[in-house]
């Protein structure tokens, strides 16, 4: 038994203040008044919550963590919004790392992740085996949704010939298969694993239909990319002249377990299409933001959606996602008060445990999972800390965050990371991007190294690996969506 006393605490329903909190297990066995909450647990572990804030863990229900990679140099390299479109989200490729280099940089997301407050992650990749024990290892909630498609010999957003490969789209289901098989309930539930289409121009009807049922079959939820960019909605178009949503609808793969991400490059007939279908919705403002582009997150929670929030490439900050989030709808709505920031934090925590398929977590309540979070309020931007999710979603840091903890355990305390050898995972991933990044550019002559970036020599960067087990960049699978 942990009590968590004289403390504040935003429960995701109230904000409660001289209050404690007690957990037994994974599960929250009390909150309450914190003197009231001593007297019943007299024996209990106590920490003191004087100076800090107890807040619902985030969760983050978009994100590739080995897009960690990519940090500084895709940020600024968004496809058109207009024509010509051509396939891919960057004109640079993700550089090919061996399984092992792939491991360390998801280890590096998840400690971005946990640091910033997230508790539960749904991570949407390929080959995620490779890296699936470090991920169970963090201690972070997580389901691990392998990606499938079936379209070849381009990326997503190209209006060109769908050229469908089934050995393909086969591959991603059996490994899909095998990723549940082994990993699906792990750690008393922590871990679940789910079912990913790429994107609606990358997977051909048949595709979708089989996901649709392995879904099912499996029980779990499923997640696409979803009107992410507007040379996707050409693609759609093209190949099926439907809307993308309209032809997810068309072959039935829209559902209240399916998460949509993106959603932005729509129509209203499209939002009313989710909505009508229950459909989760990742609200990636940070991402969306850098593009230049934006959901219409009041319409698509209007029609019935249910708004949870992701990061999805090059940064797992959530602290920065849900304030982003706020932003962008505010200047988007031209509403200077909506959304409230007590809405911002239930898309970023509750609604997103509700995405992964979680109900009894992302808020503080008796009974429900021990998934919080604790920051110091003692600081310079949080004083006065009167309203405190107002004060938080406004002005709050990741660096503020210096504990955190998942069905009961602590996962970093007192600013300690406790699952991972934080300094050597920053420090090998930093030689890791260095080397891979280089790598490609003396490999491949003709690509454009983005201006201030400049590559190691060649001597120190070495051959592109031989034993790259899985290539990330080259070929038509790079994931960087
Ligand atoms: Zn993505």
């Amino acid at each position: 038994m942990i009590l968590i006393t004289n403390t504040t605490i935003a429960t995701g329903q109230a904000v409660l203040f001289d209050a404690a909190i007690a957990i037994e297990g994974k599960r929250i066995a009390a909150i309450g008044p914190s003197a009231e909450i001593l007297a019943r647990f007299p024996g209990a572990e106590r920490v003191d919550g004087t100076g800090r804030a107890v807040f619902p863990g985030l969760a983050n229900i978009h994100t590739h963590f080995v897009m960690t990679l990519a940090r500084g140099v895709f940020e600024d390299l968004s496809p058109p919004h207009k024509p010509p479109f051509s396939g891919g989200l960057s004109p640079i490729p993700l550089p090919p790392l061996t399984a092992q280099e792939q491991a360390v940089m998801c280890q590096l997301g998840a400690l971005e992740a946990i640091r910033s407050g997230t508790t539960a992650v749904l991570e949407d990749a390929t080959h995620i085996e490779n890296y699936a024990q470090q991920m169970v290892d963090t201690g972070l909630r997580m389901v691990l949704a392998e990606r499938s498609w079936d379209r070849v010999g381009t990326s997503i957003g190209d209006p060109g010939p769908f050229l469908r490969d089934a050995a393909v789209g086969a591959d991603g289901i059996s490994r899909t298969r095998k990723l549940h098989a082994k990993w699906n309930g792990a750690d008393e539930g922590r871990i679940q694993v789910g079912v990913s289409a790429w994107g609606p121009d990358m997977c051909s009807p048949e595709l979708l239909r089989e996901l649709r049922a392995l879904q099912q079959e499996l029980d779990t939820i499923s997640t696409i990319h979803l009107n992410q960019i507007w040379g996707e909605v050409a693609a759609v178009q093209a190949h099926h002249n439907m809307l993308p949503t309209e032809y997810l609808e068309s072959v039935g793969f829209l559902h209240d377990r399916m998460v949509g991400a993106h959603c932005r490059c729509m129509t209203n007939i499209e939002e009313k299409i989710l909505g009508k279908h229950r459909v989760n919705v990742a609200f990636n403002s940070a991402i969306a933001a850098r593009r230049g582009l934006s959901p219409r997150v009041c319409e698509l929670e209007a029609a019935g959606c249910n708004i949870g929030m992701g990061s999805d490439n090059m940064s797992e900050d959530m602290v920065e996602v849900m304030r982003t989030g706020l932003f962008m709808e505010r200047v988007r709505r031209e509403d200077g008060r909506n959304p409230a920031p007590e809405e911002a934090l239930r898309w970023a925590s509750r609604n997103g445990y509700q995405a992964m398929g979680v109900r009894d977590g992302g808020w503080l309540t008796e009974g429900n999972l021990a998934d919080l979070i604790m920051f110091r309020t003692d600081r310079a931007h949080l004083v006065p800390f009167l309203r405190p999710v107002s004060v938080f979603v406004h002005q709050g840091q990741a660096a503020d965050i210096d504990h955190v903890m998942v069905d009961g355990k602590w996962l970093m305390r007192e600013g300690r990371m406790l699952t991972m050898d934080e300094a050597a995972v920053v420090r090998e991933a930093d030689a890791i991007s260095s080397r891979a990044w280089s790598r490609l550019f003396h490999a491949n002559p003709h690509l454009a190294i983005p201006e201030g970036f400049r590559p190691l020599p060649p001597e120190e960067a070495g051959a592109i690996a031989a034993v790259a087990l899985h290539d990330v960049g080259a070929g038509p699978t790079p994931p960087t969506a």
